[in-house]
Order: structure tokens, then sequence, then C-alpha cells
């Protein structure tokens, strides 16, 4: 028995170490869920079957606090399946942060991780595209939409500015990748040193480094159910990109100043000529000169507490300042140490 064991790993190690969990974050997902753990269910097979990846790999449920029937569904799957499991929040905390746990959760057991939505938009025919990406020695691998038919109008609109406007803050992001991606596990480690709380993985991951490529592909309809991201709820996680990954709009606030006060200079030249020239009223030039000087001055004046501001706020993130990829430096005394 123990050796058949044995056997069984070694086999595992050998043929197909990799072992893949794929996350799928689920917020009231009850109408879309039995078909994605078909769709996900049979692609993991077709990879196992194919010796791709480990038998051992995963279809991992973060139920994020759904008040529909999506925990119950997870259950009866993870009963049913051997390669479904699930993990459920005590409520509601949002995608980015269920994609988070499901990554935390999976990253000791698994070699590489695939973030995938649970409604089904994003064609499972790229994991296996993935995969071979990881098997060829790339870490992070990018789901990258070829076009975005599928989308209303307004929505590819406010998403291209969207990352026009990212890309002028200087924030890097590969364009048209949502959060369907694969990560080595060393990947997901070095991404999991980013301890802040305000979560905008697209904008995180490409900090992290290491050899990444892209996987295109055709980006569908919800196949059931309703968006959880509503307009209200978009406009905020855009905003929240841009505020916790730039200190950009303060830079803004200073530049709009110091305009204000050129400005400034330029009226108070005006202004003189006007009182010289004697058609003011009382009062009239004293006040034009204060407005435009001091409300330069207090602009720029409030962008230079935003500087501080922001010098505090990329502190408090406490970000690793590197990753290392290779350290042949410890592996050569460890050597010699061993001699
Ligand atoms: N989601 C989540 N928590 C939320 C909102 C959404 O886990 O608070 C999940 C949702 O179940 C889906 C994914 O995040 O798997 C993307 O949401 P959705 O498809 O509604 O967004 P859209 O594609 O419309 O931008
Ligand atoms: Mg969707």
């Amino acid at each position: 028995m123990f050796s058949l064991n044995i056997w069984g790993y070694l086999e595992d190690k050998i043929l197909n170490s990799a072992i893949l969990t794929i996350v799928v974050p689920c917020f009231n997902e009850e109408e879309v869920l039995p078909e994605t753990v078909i769709k996900l269910s049979g692609i993991l097979e077709q990879l196992i079957n194919k010796e791709k990846i480990s038998k051992d790999s995963k279809v991992l449920f973060v139920n994020d606090g759904s008040q529909d029937q999506t925990w119950n569904l997870i259950q009866k799957f993870t009963e049913q399946y051997k390669i479904i499991t699930g993990i459920k929040f005590s409520r509601n905390y949002g995608h980015q942060n269920a994609l988070l746990a499901g990554m935390t959760v999976a990253k000791d057991y698994s070699d590489m991780i695939i973030t995938i939505d649970a409604d089904l938009q994003d064609d499972v025919n790229a994991i296996p595209q993935m995969v071979d990406k990881y098997l060829d020695g790339y870490d992070v691998v990018y789901g990258v939409r070829n076009d975005r038919q599928t989308d209303t109008f307004f929505k590819r609109k406010t998403a291209l500015a969207f990352y026009g406007v990212m890309k002028k803050m200087g924030v890097q992001m590969v364009p048209n990748s949502a959060d369907y991606r694969l990560l080595s596990q060393r990947a997901v480690a070095s991404l999991l040193k980013y301890k802040e709380r305000n979560l905008f993985l697209r904008g995180m991951v490409p900090l992290v480094g290491y050899r990444s490529t892209n996987v295109y592909y055709v980006r569908k309809e919800r196949f059931a159910g309703k968006s959880k991201y509503p307009l209200k709820k978009m406009v905020n996680f855009a905003f929240d990109g841009i505020t916790s990954f730039s200190i950009a709009p303060i830079h803004v606030i200073f530049d709009l100043g110091v305009l204000i006060v050129l400005v400034g200079i330029v009226m108070m030249g005006y202004i003189l000529i006007q009182k010289i020239l004697g058609d003011v009223v009382s009062g009239w030039s004293s006040l034009m000169i204060s407005i435009w000087v001091l409300g330069g001055v207090q602009l720029i004046s409030i962008s230079v507490i935003g500087e501080y501001v922001g010098k505090v706020f990329s502190e408090v993130k406490q970000r690793p300042r590197y990753v290392i990829e290779e350290d042949d430096f410890t592996k050569n005394v460890e050597v010699k140490k061993k001699q």
C-alpha cells in the first residue's frame, strides 16, 4: 500500500507534477454556476488526461457573500466532483478580495493559478494555451481580449479612456486584459507580498515582473445572470485604480496652481493699468489681485501638502522594494558550506 502511494507520488512528480488551481470568484452566480462547473471541470480533465497537469489540480470557487443558492451549489458540486472545491466569505468583500483570497488559499498547494470570472465571458479554451505557456517557462500569462464587440458602445469607450488615463498616470497595465490570467507559484508569492488594502490586481501584477506573455481570446456575452459591476461600481473601481497607484492627480493640482499664479501676474498688470486709467470701482483692484494670487498660492500649497501625503501613502503600502528572481549568491554559499 505504502509503496503504491510512493509510486503514485513519484509518477506524479515525474509525469505531470504541475498542479493547477483555477480560482473563480462568485457573487450571486447561481444561474451560471452549473454550466461553469461543467466547462471548467471539462477543461481540467482534458488537461489531466493529456498529462499536462497533475490530477490533483482543482477548481476553487470563492463565494463572495452571495445571497442566493451559490454556496449550496458549490457544496453540492464539491461532494459530486473530486476536482471542485470552495471557500465562503462571511459577507461580500468584493471581486478583488475574492481573487486574492483564492490565491492565498491555493498558493502553497499549486504550481500555477489561473483566475477567471464565473460568468464564462472569458473563453475557457484559452486555459490550455496558458498552461502551455507556463510549461514553456512563463510565470505570468495574461488573457487579452481580441475585440470588444460584445461590450456596449459605452463600456468600450469608457474602458479605452480608462486605459489611456492610467497610462498617462504612469500605471503599467496590459490593455484589454482583465482578471483572467495565469500566475506561477512564485509570481503569486511575490504578488502576495504587496500588502496594500486597496486592491487593483491588474495594475499590481505587472509590478511583480518575471517573464510574461499574452494569450488572446474573444470575450463573449455573460452566459447567464446579470453583471455585478454596475456603472457606479465600475467608476469606483476605476477611481480606486488611479488613486491606489498614482499621485499624478496631485501633480496636476500643482501645475494648475502655477498656472493660476501666472494668470494672476498677468491679471495684476491688467488690473493696475485699469486702475491707472481710473475706470474702476474702488476696492475692485485689490480684491481681484487677492483672488487670483491667493487662489494660485493656495493650490500650490495644497499640492505640496499632497506630495507629503503621497509619500506617506506609498510608505504605508509597504510594497516590496524588489523581487529577486534568481539568487546565485545564496546558492553558492550553501554549496560551499556543504563542501
Ligand atoms: N464578483 C465578486 N464579488 C463582487 C462582484 C463580482 O466575486 O462583489 C465576481 C462575479 O461573480 C464574477 C466576477 O466577479 O465572477 C466579475 O463580475 P461580472 O462578470 O459581474 O463583471 P463584468 O464582467 O460585468 O465587468
Ligand atoms: Mg462578467
